[in-house]
């Protein structure tokens, strides 16, 4: 009896050999002393068909980097330069990591396989090429939370601790180390575009255009090339800023070469959540002026975008790009409405209703000062679930945003089990500290393992 012919759940590609002559540089993985499992995210491997390894297979590929058939014969670290805080450095590239795969997912896109901490590398200059496991812990945190609040974010694929010691000034000394790997749309960065027009190689540009053109937004090259990317990255780029504001995420470090081009948000390092609506509140340590604080973020993003039309002049009239670009704020509007709306889970209506209702919600979030995760989840549907003991929704602010959600209906039955608890899941410092302290004390995940859970269940209970 013949059966039926099955597609390969596992699809490999190679796509990046069309450029990789002047965008990557051959390397080799650190070999490291351990490779202990930490973190298998099989829902991501699912997409992508490597659900079905078992465990030594997956330290093999993701601690070892034992390549997968018909993918990479060997890890690339990508070269890029990067407007770091507004100053641009032409030292930086993979220094810590490098692409180890790509493939196809179920939806037929190309996909990455990238790693971070996986040894050091022609761009590693004074660094030691590692990843400490507190960080790998605080990216699977990252990722899983923006996952669930629909954002379009790199997935934490695996995490493996690695056996070293390593030194941090921002961390207790000495701390564990770790191999992470993320599954992306792709790694290709404003800062890949921007060091090849500074090195003056337009040719090596053009085709960078028509890879990134063909391979994240499906469309052929042509003389138009660079701004039509222009153009998609800025529509990609505006809806990714919006989702930050309705997330109350602050990635910290929005700089040119942390800024995909197919518009995912990666690359994970001193990010926090902001408790309350407060446009001033900065994630990283080191960013003293602000620059990437949460009510910032848009203007960075923009700014960053800016930066790759910079870099395309040589391809395209600059009036034409400069058009492109001034797409980003009308876009960013529209994203904003619908990521909030979205969020409250209410029904767009469409109208300038909308907009009112987005203005009035962050106006009474940033007067009242209101903890954003504990607003969102007490209004889910668009009206207030519980009985306000603590007289949270009493003031002024709140009764323009009751006005301006007459008329709006559930998109969601909030018949969830999340909708039942008595808390919002939320990502706050101290939650973070609290589920990485009994890893340190007593290498005990199973805060972790309960938070990834309790993330997953508002994902499910958001998408309805
Ligand atoms: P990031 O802040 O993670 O975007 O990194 C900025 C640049 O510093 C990139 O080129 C990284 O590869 C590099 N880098 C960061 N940490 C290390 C490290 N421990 N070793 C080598 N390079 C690093
Ligand atoms: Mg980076």
């Amino acid at each position: 009896m013949s059966s039926i012919p099955q597609a390969p759940l596992f699809q490999p590609e190679r796509v990046i050999d069309a450029v990789a002559d002047f965008l990557a540089d051959p390397v080799v993985a650190a070999d490291f002393p351990d490779a202990i499992l930490r973190f298998r995210n099989d829902k991501a491997a699912a997409q992508i068909g490597l659900d079905t390894l078992d465990d030594a297979q997956w330290i093999a590929h993701f601690g070892r980097f034992t390549p997968l058939p018909g993918s990479l014969p060997q890890p690339l670290a990508l070269r890029y330069h990067g407007h770091q805080f507004r100053v641009y450095n032409p030292d930086i590239g993979d220094g810590r990591g490098f692409l180890f795969a790509q493939m196809r997912d179920k939806k037929g896109r190309v996909m990455d396989l990238g790693t971070k901490g996986s040894g050091q590398t022609p761009y590693s200059r004074f660094g030691d090429g590692r990843l400490t496991l507190k960080g790998a812990v605080r990216e699977i945190l990252a990722t899983e939370m923006l996952e669930a609040l629909g954002v379009e974010t790199s997935r934490t694929f695996s995490v493996i601790e690695t056996g070293e010691a390593l030194h941090r000034g921002d961390e207790p000394s000495p701390t564990r180390s770790a191999v992470l790997v993320r599954l992306s749309h792709g790694h290709i960065r404003i800062g890949s575009f921007q060091r090849l027009a500074a090195l003056g190689q337009t040719e090596a540009l053009k085709r960078l255009v028509a890879y990134a053109l063909s391979i994240y937004y499906g469309e052929t090259d042509g003389p138009d090339a660079a701004v039509r990317l222009v153009r998609h990255v800025v529509a990609r780029t505006a809806d990714m800023a919006a989702s930050f504001m309705a997330a109350g995420f602050v990635h910290g470090v929005l700089n040119s070469d942390n800024i995909n081009i197919s518009g995912e948000s990666f690359d994970y390092g001193p990010w926090r959540w902001t408790p309350t609506f407060d446009p001033g509140f900065t994630a990283a340590y080191f960013d003293q002026q602000g620059l990437y604080a949460f009510g910032r973020q848009a203007e960075a993003i923009h700014w960053d975008v800016v930066q790759l039309a910079n870099s395309l002049l040589d391809l395209a009239e600059r009036d034409a790009l400069v058009e492109a670009i001034d797409g980003f704020a009308p876009a960013y509007r529209a994203a904003l409405v619908a990521r909030v709306l979205w969020r409250l889970g209410v029904q767009p209506r469409g109208t300038e209703a909308d907009i009112a209702l987005v203005t009035a919600l962050e106006t009474a979030l940033y007067a009242s000062k209101v903890n954003i995760d504990r607003f969102y989840f007490d209004w889910a549907g668009g009206q207030l679930r519980r009985a306000d003991a603590d007289g949270l929704y009493q003031q002024a602010e709140f009764s323009d945003l009751t006005q301006a959600l007459a008329g709006y209906h559930p998109r969601l039955p909030l018949t969830h089990g999340y909708w039942a608890g008595s808390a919002p899941c939320s990502m706050h410092i101290d939650e973070v500290e609290a589920i990485w302290a009994p890893i340190a004390d007593r290498d005990d995940w199973s805060a972790l393992t309960a938070k990834v859970a309790a993330i997953r269940a508002m994902g499910a209970a958001l998408a309805g």
